[in-house]
């Protein structure tokens, strides 16, 4: 990596009068610009050769981290690799030329391709109909709820608005619930990390006709399989609520168990996640809802036409991909790794509730704590031996969560690798915990100040001149 260009910013490589390109002298000459929408002064840009700009660039490119240039461990987000032919068949020309507007008889193809995932995720959920309206997971938790909601209504039953979310969820839950103007009832977990039964029959009989719904993830936030959603169901549905299945977490379950057959009424699938989109940094994502036979007229209308589209092609061509038989590998294989990866460290990291877990486990940091060193520590060790951190500090269960995910396309190699790497970083911790405690030191940025970082932003380069004044 070229340490010596990074921190310049293009502006800084400028000089006055070089050029990078020129121009083709300008044929409209003749046309004059009215006044009142030219520049005042000349736009501040900077000037550079060509071979300065495309260094610059490839430079900043290269100190990027995603899933193709090493492992990506990051709990709860199925950063699973992203085959290419995705990105082929989602560029075809016939489909990305194509306009929404357009006669429908002449998008046979596209709407032949939606109804086609459509029958697809059917299949693999066991519900009856989706909308792809929603852009991400989140979207989707929130028009799933509007469709509760919608249905509440639809039969008078207007004071159902408090909707039930495990104190292990995903913040996005409690968050949706309160944008569609939900309240939220939290339900504890047991010491096995799953729903409380006892705490949840408390919260139907001293609540039962305000329920809306309660919202689950299945395996969940701790990558533990809720034994107990068929007797959840069943007290939710006693009361008159319905049963909200937050999808994300849907990897390990393909094709070994489906969300409709459990009793989940509505749910969004995360197609970025368990379908192999690039995704972080805010999009693109689709985060189609579906919803059992009888409430496909609640859906909301909630983006224009039919959804992130491009995003929806890439889903089925990876569905097309693995086929109906190995598509059924994924949980397996996503499940397999994780429990390799907890058994290879859980004599070094603390493991607060053992067992068997999905696709995702939770450590609650190192096991010997007495060297001081955290869990922020150990993720910010991990960037120097070139791994992506884990997810840290969440789920909130614990104080020192760090929270690691697979998938199924690693090799045991990467696995190993990323293993040794973890048990290096806890031996560190013992005899050199300094070393541990200032990482990174091989990053082009050390450590930042997290808070300042997002409390005082300094994206703008007229914001840096302004504080050299
Ligand atoms: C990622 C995630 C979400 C939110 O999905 P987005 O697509 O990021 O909006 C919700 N719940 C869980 C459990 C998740 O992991």
């Amino acid at each position: 990596m070229n340490n010596r260009l990074y921190g310049n910013l293009i502006f800084e490589l400028s000089h006055e009068g070089r050029r990078g390109y020129s121009l083709p002298r300008n044929k409209f000459s003749q046309y004059e610009v009215p006044a009142e929408l030219r520049r005042k002064e000349d736009a501040q840009l900077p000037e550079c050769d060509e071979l300065t700009v495309v260094r610059h660039y490839t430079n900043l490119s290269q100190n990027n981290f995603g899933v193709d240039s090493g492992f990506y461990p990051l709990g709860s987000c199925t950063m699973k690799y992203n085959p290419k032919i995705n990105e082929e068949m989602a560029a075809l020309p016939e489909f990305q030329n194509l306009h929404p507007l357009q006669p429908s008889t002449t998008t046979e193809g596209a709407q032949a391709a939606i109804v086609m995932l459509e029958k697809m995720l059917c299949a693999l959920t066991g519900l009856a109909h989706f909308t792809f309206k929603p852009y991400a997971g989140a979207h989707g938790e929130l028009t799933g709820l509007m469709v509760i909601d919608n249905y509440h209504r639809s039969r008078q039953d207007m004071q159902r608005k408090k909707v039930i979310v495990p104190d292990s969820a995903h913040g996005t839950n409690p968050a949706s619930a309160a944008v569609c103007g939900l309240e939220i009832l939290e339900v504890k977990s047991g010491a096995d990390g799953l729903v409380d039964l006892e705490d949840l029959r408390r919260l139907c009989s001293e609540c039962g006709d305000c329920i809306a719904a309660m919202m689950m993830t299945n395996p969940n936030t701790l990558g533990l399989f809720e034994r107990q959603i068929p007797e959840i169901a069943k007290l939710i549905h006693g009361c008159g609520g319905l049963m909200y299945y937050d999808g994300a977490n849907l990897n390990p379950m393909l094709g070994a168990c489906r969300p409709g057959d459990m009793g989940f009424d509505v749910m969004h699938i995360n197609l970025h996640k368990t379908f192999s989109t690039p995704h972080g940094g805010g999009g693109p994502g689709s985060g189609p809802v579906g919803v059992r036979e009888g409430l496909q007229q609640f859906f909301p209308k909630v983006s224009p036409y039919h959804g992130n589209f491009a995003v929806m092609l890439r889903a089925l061509a990876y569905i097309l991909t693995l086929g109906r038989d190995h598509v059924k590998e994924v949980g397996p294989l996503a499940t397999l790794n994780a429990n390799y990866i907890k058994e290879s460290l859980k004599d070094v990291y603390e493991l607060p509730i053992d067992g068997l877990c999905c696709h995702e486990f939770v450590f609650d940091g190192l096991k010997e704590k007495s060297t001081g060193v955290t869990t922020m520590d150990v993720a910010k060790r991990l960037l120097d031996y070139g791994y992506h951190a884990p997810t840290i500090y969440f789920p909130l269960l614990f104080h020192e969560s760090l929270m690691v995910e697979p998938t199924e396309n690693e090799s045991l190699e990467t696995l190993d690798g990323f293993i040794s790497v973890m048990r290096r970083i806890a031996e560190e911790a013992k005899m050199d915990p300094d070393v541990v405690k200032s990482a990174p030191h091989n990053t082009p940025i050390g450590r930042v100040d997290d808070v300042l970082a997002a409390k005082h932003p300094i994206v703008t380069y007229k914001q840096l001149l302004n504080d050299k004044d």
